[in-house]
């Protein structure tokens, strides 16, 4: 069985100084996969070089067996690896549903002036993409909140309405950064369930880095952890708790 994704032996560096290095893991389908490690590990570096949004120094990764590395990051988003961002500015003034259609536009082919200028072409568009942001509210339980303006939501559902814009065109692989930083346990826990959710009824394999590690076991099936750039450990969450380079890590950092 090939690989969902592939990360063959990627490094980058900033002038001197080397984020990742030498990194090489494989992302099965419908897998949850979690990246640690301590600050400047090189955690987000690397998902943004598997989205493309920085280009890897050398090494490449693959999606499908094809090259996505060092392309555009909207092409790559169109290919289905698509990064959520916890900064959703751009669509504060907007409601959740109203969010969900222009990110649906902003991924697609269709011109957001189409959108607000209103082509026959962009009529057709508004249609099917409200039907499918429709869906997508309610799958994402956020029925209640679909008319709120995102920049009233409490972070909780800020942050879900980040993964409903993620999810805008249909991903096959999603990944999240710190999805669940600055939340209390009960909100961490309906993420958790949430980013399940996605995986098991949307077919979405989920790429996450994350620092709550009462969460990371709980909802990953494979860990890759990173320290100063390098890839120490990987496995099941039984094998990272038990690992001897990554106690030492976390302890000595
Ligand atoms: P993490 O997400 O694991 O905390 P990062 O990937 O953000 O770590 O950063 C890894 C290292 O790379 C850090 O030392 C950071 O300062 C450095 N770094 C990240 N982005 C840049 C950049 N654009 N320019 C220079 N150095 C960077
Ligand atoms: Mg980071």
């Amino acid at each position: 069985m090939s690989h969902l994704l592939e990360v063959r032996h990627v490094t980058r560096k900033f002038g001197g100084l080397t984020a990742n290095s030498d990194i090489s893991f494989n992302v099965n389908e419908n897998e949850i996969l979690s990246v640690i490690g301590p600050n400047g590990a090189g955690k987000s570096t690397l998902f943004k070089m598997i989205s493309s949004f920085l280009p890897t120094t050398t090494g490449e990764v693959l999606f499908k067996g094809e090259r996505i590395s060092n392309l555009k990051p909207h092409v790559v988003a169109r290919k289905g690896v698509v990064r959520t961002f916890q900064e959703t500015t751009i669509f504060k003034s907007m409601t959740v549903r109203e969010s969900i259609i222009v990110a649906q536009h902003l991924r697609a082919r269709a011109s957001l002036a189409g959108y607000f200028w209103g082509s026959r072409m962009a009529h057709e568009d508004v249609d099917s993409f409200g039907r499918y942001a429709d869906d997508l509210i309610e799958f994402l339980g956020m029925t209640e909140i679909a008319n709120e303006q995102a920049s009233n939501l409490p972070q909780g559902n800020l942050r879900a309405l980040g993964i409903a814009i993620g999810l805008a065109t249909d991903p096959k692989v999603l990944l999240l950064d710190e999805p669940f930083a600055g939340m209390n346990h009960d909100e961490t826990m309906k993420m958790v369930n949430l980013v399940r959710k996605v995986r098991d009824d949307r077919g979405v394999t989920v790429l996450l880095v994350e620092h709550d590690m009462p969460a990371v076991m709980n909802i990953s099936d494979r860990i890759v952890v990173l320290n100063f750039g390098e890839m120490i450990a990987e496995g099941t969450p039984a094998e990272i708790q038990n690992n001897e380079k990554v106690i030492e890590a976390y302890l000595g950092s």
